[in-house]
């Protein structure tokens, strides 16, 4: 067999459906409940902010998803995606392992948000949307989104966590150029931004301020519905074209993965790289290891409790049945901004309660340690939230040596950090913290919480 270094699908082998997951899950979720009644949440409770197409999708039990013609089209732009054999990081590890990495960085935002901006956009214009709102914390969703939105004509508001907006000129000036109107939040605009401003003219900001203040947009504007780029199941679903793509590229290379990686902040890339893998465990008898990558200082997967919460740290989402820190956690500001929330899909968090996925969580500076590594021996300078995936891939390629055993692992590369070189400075210059949750603060937002068990 001849070994490959960059495992190229052609562009006619693309997947043309999405995979759902919920079509083979064991257990099903738990429905979301409405954040008033607490009982649960029908279509028409969404349908002020979310197109019908997208509402059925969030609850299909269809195993494939036709991708549309036009979607297809626009993903053509940067899918299939490589899958790269990493020989060097193997040499430098010497390891019996074989490390692949599927690389979603060329995409035009540069990760693999575009993969659901793109049928969001999609889906909504289709629907007769004119605008859509949604928050950015790092700017990673935000310019997907402005990019997709272009595309099908549609205008886009986008709500900046402050201090982002101020620390990161260049994300804000990419949603610029794609046409988004950006704002600092909180605003004026809102209600609830108001709020918050009336209390401290100076608030830094928030994700959760911000998707308080896109919601309340698009819920009184007229034309106007709300997108997030994360947690929700259709979400996961148009993210799977990674690990659709992937399984087909690891069949022309003759190895298969024995491990599975992605870096988690509410699933996204996760789920996209490891539910087609899964599928092979529930439909071919297949046992492969999927594992998501968390920091340390935000470890909702392998600390947190599985009940209902908010998707917000206001509390105007539906509550959702998830592994959480409880939603007023405030996460330490590490460098990985997009792993930084409270939560986790639905999906994922009940696949963790049924192990049959696993979950382990890593601190900031192994990752970036893993993360220069891998730059300087596979030549990509990985986000700061990849870092996270790659630490894990390296571990589980050391363990490999150690035991003797000749490993495959696949891990997910979700974006590149051209946009995050400050985080490489503050590691260079020695000024990156480790931040250790204490007990304390581990469990105080959890012991507030008074929304239902999940059970
Ligand atoms: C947003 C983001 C993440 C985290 O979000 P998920 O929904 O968990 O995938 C990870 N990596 C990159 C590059 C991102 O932009």
């Amino acid at each position: 067999m001849e070994t490959y270094k960059k495992i190229i699908l052609p562009e006619k082998e693309m997947p043309a459906s999405w995979y759902n997951i919920q079509a083979d899950m064991p257990n099903s979720c738990l429905p979301p409940l409405h954040p008033g009644t607490k009982k649960p949440i029908g279509p028409e409770d969404l349908s002020a902010i979310f197109p019908m197409e997208l509402i059925k999708q969030e609850v299909s039990k269809e195993r494939w998803i036709e991708i549309p013609e036009e979607v297809l089209d626009i993903y053509k732009i940067w899918r299939p995606s490589p899958v790269y054999r990493a020989h060097h990081l193997e040499k430098l590890l010497d390891t019996p392992a074989k490390i692949y990495y599927k690389y979603e960085g060329v995409s035009p935002a540069g990760s693999h948000k575009p993969n659901t901006a793109v049928p969001q956009a999609y889906y909504n214009m289709k629907e007769g949307i004119k605008r859509l709102t949604t928050e950015t914390g790092a700017g990673q969703w935000g310019s997907a989104l402005s990019f997709a939105c272009q595309l099908f004509g549609i205008e886009l508001e986008v709500y900046m966590v402050k201090v982002s907006y101020e620390q990161k000129p260049y994300r804000k000036l990419m949603m610029n150029t794609w046409g988004a109107k950006v704002f600092s939040s909180p605003t004026n605009k809102t209600q609830a931004g108001r709020k918050i401003l009336a209390g401290d003219p100076d608030s830094p900001g928030s994700l959760g301020i911000a998707i308080s203040e896109a919601v309340e947009r698009a819920a009184t504007i007229e034309g106007t519905n709300y997108s997030l780029g994360s947690v929700l199941n259709h979400v996961l679903m148009h993210q799977t074209i990674i690990g659709e793509e992937a399984i087909k590229q690891m069949q022309m290379t003759g190895d298969f993965p024995d491990i599975v990686i992605g870096c988690f902040g509410g699933g996204s890339n996760f789920g996209g790289i490891s539910f087609p893998f899964l599928r092979l465990n529930f439909t071919e008898g297949k046992n492969i290891r999927c594992i998501a990558a968390e920091p340390a200082s935000c470890p909702k997967l392998t600390k947190g409790d599985f009940r209902y919460d908010f998707g917000d740290t206001v509390g105007l989402t539906p509550l959702i049945p998830m592994y959480t820190l409880g939603h007023t956690f405030v996460p330490a500001p590490i460098h990985a901004g997009g792993l930084r929330y409270h939560g986790a899909g639905a999906i994922v968090s009940q696949l963790l309660k049924d192990k049959l996925i696993e979950a382990q969580a890593f601190h900031q500076l192994e990752c970036f340690d893993a993360g220069v590594k891998f730059a300087r021996t596979e030549g990509i300078i990985p986000a700061p939230e990849s870092t996270h995936a790659i630490a894990c891939a390296v571990k589980e390629a050391l363990k490999a040596k150690e035991e003797g055993t000749p490993k495959t692992i696949l891990f997910n590369l979700s974006g590149h950090g051209f946009f995050d070189m400050s985080s490489y400075e503050a590691y260079f210059s020695g000024n990156l913290v480790e931040h250790h949750l204490t007990e304390e603060e581990l469990h105080a937002d959890l012991k507030k919480l008074d929304t239902p068990l999940a059970v």
